[in-house]
Parts: structure tokens; C-alpha cells; sequence
């Protein structure tokens, strides 16, 4: 028997989440986000979940190629384009979609010659200001595009920075509007809080990632009140129960100081794993079938749970689980400073995915 932690990924509440998304987001096509490794459910368990997407999107040429070796022959998007010029042949050969998001891009374009080129998406910086050409410099990119003899097709982009918040995409919208006003290519704007919040923004494809996986991208709400189940669920086992005294103290740091009598269970999940170290006292978590929260500090391979208030029964072996169904990833980030994107990410790979 080896350490009890793993990772169980939901194929069914994948599927299921896609759907969702397809409802919210009118007619257009999907553009499923699969990078970090599907934000940490196994890139390849996902792409197999997902094959009802219209394309899948990454970050890198080797999640592509991956993906093409599945026998995938719909798009794939390389969202932040190619990194050298070393990387078009591979592009050609498998037929990469790809951003082209600065005047280096548009160079190594240039130099390809005129044999055919993947699907291009010039991308827009609209004020996220993190990638693309501003709209000063947007015409003459497209121009430049317009001018490649390989050219087979071009489509329109840009990404929201505050989709997710009150601000809302309106100012970004209105300089969108204005760059891409009677330019006659496909558009992709959303990602997963502007689908659900924003339908002016769906146009012709949109760019789901975290609703893919069943979390929220609000603050405000959870994934399950926007229809969304969760994928990932994060579970390990007691592995020791502590009897503490009014005063003792518990872990590193002594962070926690028990003010009675107390039991703690000691759960082998820690930061190696993937699960916070800067969730504090108090985090919530689910034990056999009971809310309880966490106690000082967490440290590499474990992490303590209060159980004086559970049935003498919950103790060694008893089942935990960090986060999935039962207990939101949402609030475990939250109480850890930081959003589900990076939890879910940051499974570690000594944390098995087992597939259901
Ligand atoms: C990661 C990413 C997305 C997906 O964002 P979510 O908030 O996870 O839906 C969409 N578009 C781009 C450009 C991205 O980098």
C-alpha cells in the first residue's frame, strides 16, 4: 500500500461541464483550454473527456503535439504562438492554429515561405496588457498578416482582465469594438467569466478553462451554483490521531495551542502535494462525512484536522477529503490567499490521478 493520497478526475462531470458551457455561450464554437496539464487533471484525460469540443487551446507546441498524437484533427490553439521560428515546421506539419501577438511572430512569419500556413488569431491588446498589439499598431499587423503568401485563414482576438469582477469587460469591449469594427474574420473573446456573465462578448469562439474543471471564475459564487460539477476531487486518509492538553501546542511553529482538550488528526496531504501551505487554522475540510477544519501549519507531507468535535469513531484510516464535491476548492483557496486556478494547477505529480 502506498502513501493514500490521490486525485480522482470525474470524466462524466467533465462532459457534463462542457454541456453547461456549451448553454451559455449562444452559437459559438469551443475552444476547450487544456493547458498546465488541463490546470492539473491530466491533459490527455481531459482531451479524451472533451472530445465533443470544437478545439482545445494550450500554451505549448509539446501539449499540441500530445494532443495530435491522440488522433485529435480538429483545431488546437497555441495560445501564446511560437517561441522561435524553429517552432513553424512543427506548426505546418501538424497544422497548430496560432496567436500572433508581436512583431517577432510576424518576423518569423514573414521568413516561412509560401507553402501553406495553420489558422492565424492576430490578437489585440484591448488593455489586459499582457499580450497582443495595441490599437495603434493593430492595422498594420493585420496588414503585414494579410500580406503572408502561405496565408490560408486569419481570425480575430483578445483577452478580458476583468471579466470576473465588477469592472466588467465594457471598456475593453468598446476598444474592441472600435479595432475590429468591419474587419470580416472570426472572433474569440471569452474566457470562462465572460461566457457566463457576458454573452455580447461570445462571438465565434470562446475560450473556456476553469468551468471546464467545475470551479468558479467569480469570487462571489460557487462552480455548483453555475450548474458546474467539480472534476477534481483531492482525498487521503488519517494517519495518526493526537491527544492534546489545554496548552499543548501542535506542529511547526506551534502555531496552534489546543485551549482544551483536544483530538488531532494528522492527514498525510501537505505542500508537496499540492495543497496550500498558506491555508490557516480554520480551513475547511471534509472528514468521513463531517465538516471540520484544519490546525496550524501545513507541512510538507501532512497536515493536522480538528476532531474533538466528530464521533470518537473518525480517527486513524478515516477518509479526508481536501477538496471536491463535498468541500468547494473555492474556499480552500480562499482561505489560503489565492484562487482555485492555482490549486488545481498545482497537483503535484507524486498525486495519482485515478480516472472514474
Ligand atoms: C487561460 C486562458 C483562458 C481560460 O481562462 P479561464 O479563466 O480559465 O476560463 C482563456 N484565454 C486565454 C488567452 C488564456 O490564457
Amino acid at each position: 500500500m502506498s502513501r493514500p493520497i490521490s486525485a480522482r478526475i470525474d470524466t462524466a462531470a467533465l462532459r457534463h461541464n462542457l454541456k453547461v458551457i456549451r448553454q451559455h455561450s449562444g452559437r459559438a464554437r469551443t475552444m476547450a483550454v487544456v493547458k498546465a496539464n488541463a490546470y492539473g487533471h491530466d491533459l490527455l484525460t481531459a482531451v479524451k473527456a472533451l472530445n465533443e469540443a470544437d478545439g482545445f487551446a494550450v500554451a505549448s507546441i509539446e501539449e499540441a503535439l500530445q494532443i495530435r498524437q491522440t488522433g485529435w484533427t480538429k483545431p488546437i490553439l497555441l495560445l501564446e504562438g511560437i517561441f522561435s521560428e524553429a517552432e513553424l515546421p512543427l506548426c505546418r506539419q501538424h497544422w497548430l492554429s496560432m496567436v500572433v501577438h508581436n512583431r517577432q511572430q510576424l518576423d518569423f512569419l514573414q521568413h516561412a515561405g509560401s507553402a501553406p500556413l495553420p489558422p492565424l488569431f492576430i490578437k489585440l491588446n484591448s488593455g489586459m496588457n499582457r499580450l497582443g498589439f495595441t490599437p495603434a499598431d493593430f492595422d498594420s499587423a493585420l496588414h503585414s498578416l494579410r500580406q503572408l503568401p502561405g496565408i490560408t485563414e486569419i481570425s480575430l482576438t483578445s483577452h478580458f482582465a476583468t471579466a470576473d469582477a465588477p469592472a466588467g469587460i465594457h471598456q475593453q469591449m468598446q476598444v474592441i469594438n472600435a479595432v475590429f469594427a468591419g474587419l470580416p474574420y472570426p472572433k474569440s473573446l471569452a474566457n470562462s467569466a465572460a461566457i457566463f456573465r457576458h454573452p455580447d462578448s461570445h462571438a465565434d469562439w470562446v475560450r473556456p478553462g476553469i468551468a471546464l474543471y467545475g470551479a468558479s471564475p467569480f469570487s462571489d459564487c460557487t462552480g455548483a451554483q453555475l450548474g458546474l460539477r467539480p472534476v477534481m476531487t483531492l482525498t487521503s486518509r488519517i494517519i495518526a490521531v493526537q491527544t492534546l492538553q489545554p496548552g499543548d501546542a501542535l506542529g511547526y511553529g506551534q502555531l496552534w495551542l489546543a485551549d482544551r482538550p483536544s483530538r488531532v488528526g494528522v492527514v498525510a496531504c501537505g505542500y508537496a502535494d499540492g495543497y496550500p501551505r498558506h491555508a490557516t487554522t480554520g480551513t475547511p475540510i471534509w472528514i468521513a462525512g463531517h465538516k471540520t477544519r484544519t490546525l496550524g501549519r501545513v507541512s510538507m507531507d501532512m497536515l493536522f484536522t480538528d476532531l474533538t468535535d466528530l464521533p470518537a469513531t473518525v480517527g486513524l484510516g478515516a477518509e479526508v477529503i481536501l477538496w471536491g464535491e463535498q468541500q468547494p476548492v473555492e474556499q480552500v483557496a480562499s482561505a489560503a490567499g489565492t484562487i482555485s486556478y492555482e490549486l488545481l494547477c498545482a497537483r503535484a505529480p507524486r498525486v495519482n490521478p485515478t480516472i472514474v
